[in-house]
């Protein structure tokens, strides 16, 4: 077996060669600022790519979130619900607004928000402390879409905003609608890992045009109509700067590709591993689900932590990076404080589960390595 020359990376950046015109423009015509043409060029290309109403592209995916619950009223001491199986800037948001996080833990189908926890812990802090939760962040992880028709409707019956986490899930759809769509507000992600990237940057969408206006409002110093600089709230800096959306909107040019690329990598994955009958790929439930697979992910059946970090070690020696699943926020030492509703799911995939090597330029040689590093791991064939 022979180590690749080059690192084999999770999930790298994949430049189209058609962001240059677009930051070129910028650059002519002196539009090196936040906001601009390419700004709101991004923003009429998502609203069309996504079938909503509103989007207002800001620094980070963080931001959008942190944006997300001021425009919902989320203040201190409030009670925000969100997804226990994610990355920290889920939930870091809801404790600069001093509010407490809840968190819920996952189902075993999509990995995601478990909607009978969800109603459990709902009907829970009503008893213990009269106030209904604020809102509830949902996030579709690693693309999968979550369990939608349940949690909304869950979320409908008591009359709670839903913000969805779609930083993982552009191009992803439920029942053939965009996720991101069906709550009051969601948000994406363009940092340097997405599906897609403008170096660092994130959106809010909305069906709701208010919100895109008083997120734009917000992201600009809450600036009020006024010659001189006036303010009557406390505004943040988190616009999106014209050159990273120059890069945006080139990368929008072609998401349909890296879409296709990313899920033929687990299509890929899937088959050639079918022969190891001890790992468990996270695969869509249904024709209902619609996942961009962005980073292939699988667990070891009956496996143990001990033999998932073998295989990660086993990989990193032929210089091929994989990753753990997400360490759940309940078990994370920031967060173990607050109140979660657990079932032990997503401790469970933590502890066995592994994400590969899933770039959208990710070539077949590096592809074909993975697999039979993995083969020769689980003691299969003899691969190359
Ligand atoms: C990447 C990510 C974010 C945050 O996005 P940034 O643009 O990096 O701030 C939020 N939630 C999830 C699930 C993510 O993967």
């Amino acid at each position: 077996m022979k180590n690749s020359p080059e690192k084999v990376w999770l999930s790298a950046p994949h430049l189209s060669g058609r962001e240059q015109k677009y930051i070129d423009d910028a650059f002519t015509r002196g539009h090196v600022f936040p906001m601009g043409p390419n700004v709101t060029g991004l923003e009429d290309d998502l609203v069309q790519y996504l079938n909503t109403e509103v989007c207002a592209c800001v620094s980070s995916g963080t931001a959008a979130i942190h944006l997300a619950l001021i425009l919902l009223g989320v203040r201190q001491s409030d009670e925000v619900i969100c997804s226990s199986f994610t990355f920290s800037a889920s939930a870091n948001p809801i404790v600069y607004q001093g509010a407490v996080p809840i968190y819920i833990d996952s189902e075993p189908e999509t990995w995601n928000m478990d909607p009978d926890l969800l109603e459990v812990a709902i009907k829970d802090r009503l008893e213990k402390t009269g106030k209904k939760p604020k809102a509830i962040i949902l996030v579709h992880l690693y693309g999968m879409p979550a369990q939608l028709d349940t949690i909304m409707k869950i979320a409908d019956d008591y009359s709670i905003p839903v913000i969805e986490d779609a930083a993982e899930a552009l191009g992803s759809t439920y029942r053939g609608r965009a996720v991101g769509t069906f709550g009051e507000i969601g948000i994406l992600s363009f940092n340097g890992n997405k599906i897609i990237t403008t170096s660092g940057g994130g959106a809010l969408v909305s069906n709701n045009p208010d919100y895109g206006e008083k997120a734009v409002f917000l992201a600009t110093q809450a600036r009020d109509p006024a010659p001189h600089y006036q303010h009557s709230q406390i505004g943040y800096n988190y616009r999106m700067s014209n050159i990273c959306a120059g890069i945006g909107r080139g990368q929008m040019e072609v998401l349909g590709e890296r879409v296709a690329k990313r899920r033929e990598h687990f299509y890929f994955y899937k088959n050639a591993l079918k022969e190891i009958d001890r790992i468990q790929f996270l695969s869509e439930p249904s024709e209902d689900y619609f996942s961009n697979h962005w980073l292939t992910t699988f667990v070891i059946t009956e496996g143990s932590n001990r033999e998932r970090e073998d295989l990660r070690m086993f990989l990193q020696e032929r210089n091929i990076e994989t990753r753990p699943l997400w360490k759940p926020m309940h078990l994370q030492p920031v967060f173990e404080k607050y109140p979660s509703y657990v079932n032990g799911v997503s401790e469970d995939l933590f502890n066995r589960g592994i994400c590969l090597p899933s770039s959208s330029n990710l070539s077949d040689a590096d592809r074909d390595l993975v697999v039979a590093s993995i083969k020769e791991f689980f003691g299969i064939g003899s691969g190359a």
